[in-house]
């Protein structure tokens, strides 16, 4: 079977491109060293691939059931999960004295995406963990992070983040439960959610709802929605359980993908006693979640890149194995037939799976990295850049595997051929469970539309002028090696023209949103794809740099990278082009199509 991860790959992103080990010079990491960074990376790869990856198949065949008292799952999960708290990952990017491992932001997303390319069913239950630990460490009380924080990291209680409502998913502003004060300070929740994953089962002694929720009287739309947590077991002072929360469970949810995990439908207060504490101030709920959601983000963009990669390393590996055909000039039936490796077209499918996971694994990794330069970057200039550029890349962080590794997906099944079909092969289940990735966390659209019509112009562009900036950077080296130049070139070309539509569209944005976001999409696409090229770009330089420090080991894995390099210039850099001109002439076929047309 093949594995869940290409090793060589991982430690060349982390080393040889983001020059990971130089981030132990700094005082918070001080204590770590390749070393440690390995041998957190080897306990991550041992435990995903023996304790979360045999049960990935058997979790999407038998997905929990709910008795109306209580949820059922396979037991390995839950066996899984232990052993993954014990390991000490839940805190992993926590301080020692927290019990956590106070590791690098890329160490730790690095870490997990071996737990989501082995099962990403399960991997979902401590990454909600995680995400709702970092709220309320950043945002929760003392009285909070005591009664909740702790627990969260040791693993003894889980967490969910409760935003999508019925009527109201891509549209929080429309959210209509409610949280009315108490005369003790605390809150009464009351409404219904949706979607709601791990929002129920047996897995932990508690689960830690975060809550959005509006304030009666407060403003209306998104400025009067605040954050609130909610145990499903309220909590006693003394940090022991106490009774049963007014939270149920009024039903799952029964998915396409990602079986593993329990999607609910959660009732919150219908006996009017479901008690919450307010995080932080009143009617700064969404702020706060977003904190959790970008970070949130750049965790669905690694999940969808991860299982590009299991997808494309099962199709690597059959495709090494199955004979079919001969060669277009060998019609001889007498003669063997070949692997189907041979083919032009395979290994086309090979090479485009390749370019998709490979260039979105560096994409989310660099940006995990970027939240490494935005909490302990040498100097506060240099923080606040890394915001910047975070701020700009994380909507393509997130989307742009959600497509592109889900077409990968898509090339793992076709290699397959009938096989591919079937469920006696995995690759049908990524494709199944990739395809949420462009559904939530916000939907592609969405973040079409953030990007255009905010982050891509926001501050006179401050953020495109400093990823520009990064990028021209590269060109310089790239054109220094007669290998490259002609890529630099290109990527130079590319940035002109995302320069020459943000320039046509931006008095549009500004009298006629409508007309300038109707085609965001488009936007997003172009200029995702240009990020990846640069992304490919910086692999290809520090594979020119492995090949002249002439390590004859390594010697096809840079051919490797040198090639898929060629492969996203030639073949998919190039449509970029039609797509900014559709941009800026301000195409309206879609905003004149109306409804009673279709
Ligand atoms: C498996 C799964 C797990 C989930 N987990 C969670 C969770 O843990 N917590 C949670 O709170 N939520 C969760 N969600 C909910 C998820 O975030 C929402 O489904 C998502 O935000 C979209 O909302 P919706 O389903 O209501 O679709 P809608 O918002 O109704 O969107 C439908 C379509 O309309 C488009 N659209 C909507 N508004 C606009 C607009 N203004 N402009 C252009 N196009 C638009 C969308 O892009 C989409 O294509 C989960 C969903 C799924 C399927």
């Amino acid at each position: 079977m093949a594995g869940i991860i290409n090793r060589r790959d991982l430690e060349f992103q982390l080393f040889e491109v983001l020059d990971t080990e130089s981030l132990t010079a700094r005082p918070r990491y001080a204590e770590h060293s390749k070393e440690t960074f390995l041998a957190v990376l080897d306990t991550a790869e041992a435990m995903a691939t023996e304790k979360f990856a045999p049960h990935n198949h058997k979790a999407d065949a038998n997905e929990p059931t709910f008795d109306g008292r209580s949820v059922s799952m396979i037991p390995e999960v839950k066996e899984a999960l232990k052993a993954f708290s014990e390991a000490g990952f839940i805190a992993a990017a926590h301080d020692f004295e927290r019990g956590g491992m106070q590791l690098p932001v890329v160490m730790t997303q690095a870490a997990f995406s071996l737990f989501k390319s082995a099962n990403v069913g399960t991997a979902a239950y401590p990454f909600l963990t995680i995400g709702n630990a970092n709220v309320i460490h950043r945002f929760g009380s003392e009285a909070q992070k005591e009664k909740y924080l702790a627990p969260l990291l040791a693993g003894r209680f889980f967490g969910t983040m409760a935003l999508t409502e019925p009527q109201a998913g891509s549209s929080l502003s429309d959210i209509t439960t409610t949280a009315t004060p108490n005369a003790d300070g605390t809150y009464s929740l009351r409404g219904n959610k949706i979607f709601i994953s791990g929002g129920d089962h047996e897995l932990s002694e508690n689960i830690v709802h975060l809550v959005l929720a509006k304030i009666p009287g407060g403003p209306p739309g998104v400025k009067g929605i605040s954050l609130f947590i909610v145990p499903k077991f309220r909590v006693n002072d003394d940090g022991t359980l106490g009774q049963r929360n007014d939270v149920n469970l009024a039903g799952l949810i029964h998915k396409m993908g990602y079986r593993g995990t329990t999607s609910t439908m959660l009732s919150f207060g219908e006996q009017n006693q479901c008690v919450g504490e307010l995080v932080g101030e009143a009617h700064r709920g969404l702020s706060y979640m977003f904190h959790m959601m970008n970070e949130a983000r750049i965790g669905v963009g690694m999940g969808a890149v991860m299982l590009g990669y299991r997808g494309y390393l099962a199709s690597l590996d059959y495709a090494r194995e199955r004979p079919q055909g001969r060669a277009p000039n060998n019609k001889n039936p007498a003669e063997p037939q070949v692997k189907i490796i041979e083919h032009a077209d395979v290994r086309r499918m090979l090479l485009a799976q390749k370019a998709y996971v490979e260039g979105g694994y560096g994409l989310c990794l660099y940006c995990a990295r970027l939240v490494d330069e935005q909490r302990v970057g040498a100097g506060d200039t240099a923080k606040m850049e890394a915001s910047l550029l975070l701020d700009l890349l994380t909507p393509i962080a997130k989307s742009w595997p959600s497509q592109w590794c889900l077409e990968a997906n898509s090339l793992a099944i076709q290699i397959h051929g009938g096989y591919g079909y079937t469920r006696e092969y995995p690759v049908e289940q990524f494709y199944r469970d990739n395809r949420l990735n462009p559904i939530h966390e916000g939907t592609h659209g969405i973040q079409a539309l953030d990007l255009l019509g905010r982050k891509a112009v926001m501050n006179g562009g401050a953020a495109m002028k400093l990823f520009v900036r990064e990028a021209q950077q590269t060109i310089a080296e790239a054109l220094r090696d007669a290998t490259l130049a002609g890529y630099a070139a290109e990527l130079d070309a590319a940035l002109g023209d995302v320069a020459a539509t943000l320039q046509a569209l931006g008095p549009v944005l500004a009298t006629n949103p409508t007309l300038a976001l109707a085609n965001a999409v488009l936007f997003l696409e172009a200029f995702g794809h240009t990020v990846i090229a640069w992304i490919w770009l910086r692999q290809a330089l520090a594979a020119q740099r492995g090949v002249a420090d002439g390590i004859a080991a390594d010697a096809d894995f840079y051919r490797g990278k040198l090639a898929a390099c060629r492969w996203f210039y030639r073949w998919e850099l190039p449509k970029t082009r039609q797509w900014h001109e559709l941009l800026r002439s301000l195409d309206d076929t879609t905003l004149n199509m109306k409804p009673e047309s279709f």
